[in-house]
């Protein structure tokens, strides 16, 4: 039998990320911890988004609780539920990045590496800390919504990122 502790699960956690796109990248960023490991389960989708509680018989619905016009997944919270997009279209003209937007069908694992490879060299790692930090926000803000029943507009949850 095999013995868990926090050293197996460390060493698996960055075993994980040596296979995974970004991988690597997330880990060199300036963001927290928690953001590393939240979008490194979300690329996985691994996430508990509406879609996979409905799987396991956990809710009725798979609904995305920011804009209810889509199945909740981990992509389409993080990229392209409405109210993210929007976001992340603030956010990224700010940075005279605004052409790598989300598109609605567009998935964290293909869209995060992608979007790098046109950024600027030495812009790299503060777009790849914004990647997580973006994702991170955009998940607290659902939870805030679904647990607290407070919701942001987009114009706040810019707002507080920038
Ligand atoms: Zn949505």
């Amino acid at each position: 039998m095999t013995e868990y502790s926090a050293s197996t699960a460390y060493k698996a956690f960055f075993l994980g990320l040596e296979f995974f796109p970004c991988g690597k990248t997330s880990w060199k960023t300036w963001a927290p911890a928690k953001c590393k490991i939240h979008i490194w389960l979300a690329m996985q989708r691994r996430i508990w988004t509406a879609d996979r509680m409905l799987q396991h018989d956990m809710q009725s619905h798979s609904n995305c609780p920011l804009c209810e016009q889509a199945p909740e997944t981990a992509d389409h919270l993080a990229l392209g539920c409405v109210l993210a997009r929007e976001v992340w279209h603030a956010t990224l003209q700010r940075c005279n990045l605004s052409h790598l937007t989300p598109l609605a069908g567009d998935m964290l694992i293909e869209w995060w590496p992608d979007s790098r490879r046109r950024v600027p060299q030495q812009l790299r790692k503060g777009f790849d800390s914004l990647v997580l930090l973006m994702v991170w926000t955009l998940w607290k803000e659902r939870n805030n919504l679904v647990f607290e029943r407070s919701a942001e507009t987009a114009r706040g949850i810019c707002k507080r990122i920038t």
